[in-house]
């Protein structure tokens, strides 16, 4: 019976996963192409150092080395979830207990971890809750984002509280003949001794454990902290280039590359040209969308912004929250009707001309964010909208165009009187 219940909570959490995959491939099909160049070596060793090693995080060496425990602990009790989910399909109790010496390192592991998470994730939510971190606010994050953490925070609290408890009274239950190593708990347990309803309290954070996963896999999609998923595949596709590097527009390379080799009428075309830059989310490309599902908005781009510190409107981290955002306003449309226009975009009605030409292209946010995500680029895109569709540009750089155009330079002499200098 207990086998034939969590099939079906099983298969509902499978399915209900499956939904929310669906919509989101639906999401990035809306996007342009992911960029990837096919540097498969290069991009497996930044992702285990930046994903996996944290080397990112540990930038702030106390709470980032509490941040790194916590993702490494959920790595490793991620691999006693998947053997709950086979204990539960076939009736078994610590069914990759044949795994020896390995199942020890694994158990004794996961069960330290456990309660490392629980420390770390509970100080995470006392300073949410009690700490006034400046990085911690700001207008882009509205209560529903702050609720959102809190409530992330306290399921991974009870899923750690849960996972202790199952193994404390496993050990109770089963003494020595129970598998595997548990420091953590087995100390718990020598300390309760002896408890009259030690079957059905195992069983009961046993439920509690897998429910919760269930419940928490679920939410996580629609989460700031999606990043636990989402940080790996991110990292990986991410910016390999030197910071400053900015891609030149493929639009644009093909027409000047046409004209230098005098063939510029060779290639007529019928299709409508493709537009410049980024106005609206289905212009954006599917790594800045990943981008956006993969930020845990922990402010530590607007926290180094310069912009954002002497004042000014821009915060790179409402860049992304805003494309994520106006993403779940306008895909659903999108993805029924391909022209689906609501007479809104992302420029104008989410991120502000103000909030774009306030960027000086420092790249310091790109260098912290502990993620790779790589604000820059995608402001530079719709700077790109605007002055390529738009002829939108502060009237200082309406001047150096100008310049540009009819001088070759950025100043307004003509380039014949450069020498002049040297007459005086
Ligand atoms: S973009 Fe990066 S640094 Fe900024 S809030 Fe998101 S994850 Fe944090
Ligand atoms: S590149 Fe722009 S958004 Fe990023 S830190 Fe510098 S000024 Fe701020």
């Amino acid at each position: 019976m207990e086998q034939i219940i969590f099939a079906c909570t099983f298969l509902i959490t499978l399915i209900l996963l499956g939904f929310t995959f669906m919509r989101l491939r639906a999401f990035f099909k809306l996007c342009k192409p992911l960029k990837y160049d096919g540097k498969l070596k290069e991009r497996l060793s930044l992702t285990a150092r930046v994903a996996f090693g944290q080397t990112k995080i540990l930038r702030k060496p106390i709470i980032g080395f509490l941040h790194a425990l916590v993702f490494w602990g959920f790595l490793v009790i991620t691999i006693g979830s998947i053997e709950m989910v086979i204990d539960g399909l076939f009736g078994l109790n610590r069914s990759l207990a044949f795994s020896g010496i390995g199942y020890d390192i694994i158990t004794a592991s996961g069960d330290i971890f456990s309660l490392i998470v629980l420390l770390g994730v509970f100080i995470f939510l006392l300073r949410r809750l009690f700490l006034k971190i400046r990085r911690f606010s700001g207008v882009e994050l509205k209560p529903k984002n702050k609720l959102d953490a809190n409530i992330a925070l306290s399921f991974i609290i009870l899923l750690m509280v849960s996972l202790i408890g199952m193994n404390t009274f496993d050990i109770l239950l089963h003494k020595e003949a129970l598998a595997g190593t548990y420091p953590i708990s087995s100390s718990l347990a020598a300390w309760i001794n002896h408890h009259n309803n030690t079957s059905i309290l195992f069983h009961f954070f046993w439920w509690l454990h897998i429910v919760l996963i269930f419940a928490f896999a679920n939410y996580l999609p629609y989460s700031k902290h999606f990043h636990v998923f989402m940080s790996i595949p991110n990292v990986f596709f991410s910016n390999l280039n030197p910071l400053t590097f900015l891609p030149a527009m493929p639009e644009v390379s093909k027409e000047v590359k046409l004209m230098l080799s005098g063939d510029a009428f060779q290639e007529p075309s019928d299709s409508a040209p493709s537009r410049f830059g980024v106005k609206d989310i289905e212009d954006i490309t599917q790594n800045n969308y990943l981008d956006s599902l993969t930020c845990t908005q922990c402010g530590r781009c607007t926290e180094v912004c310069p912009a954002n510190i002497t004042g000014k409107l821009l915060s790179p981290r409402k860049i992304f929250v805003d494309v994520r955002n106006r993403m779940l306003e306008k895909g659903p449309f999108l993805n029924k009707a391909p022209k689906y226009d609501d007479h809104k975009a992302l420029i104008g009605d989410y991120i502000s001309h103000e909030e774009l030409w306030a960027c000086t292209t420092c790249n310091a946010c790109a260098q912290e964010c502990p993620l790779n995500i790589s604000h820059p680029n995608l402001i530079m895109d719709m700077r790109r909208y605007l002055v390529l569709e738009e002829g939108q540009a502060p009237e200082e750089l309406n001047v150096m165009f100008a310049n540009i155009e009819n001088n070759g330079a950025p100043w307004k002499f003509s380039p014949e009187d450069r020498l002049d200098w040297t007459q005086y």
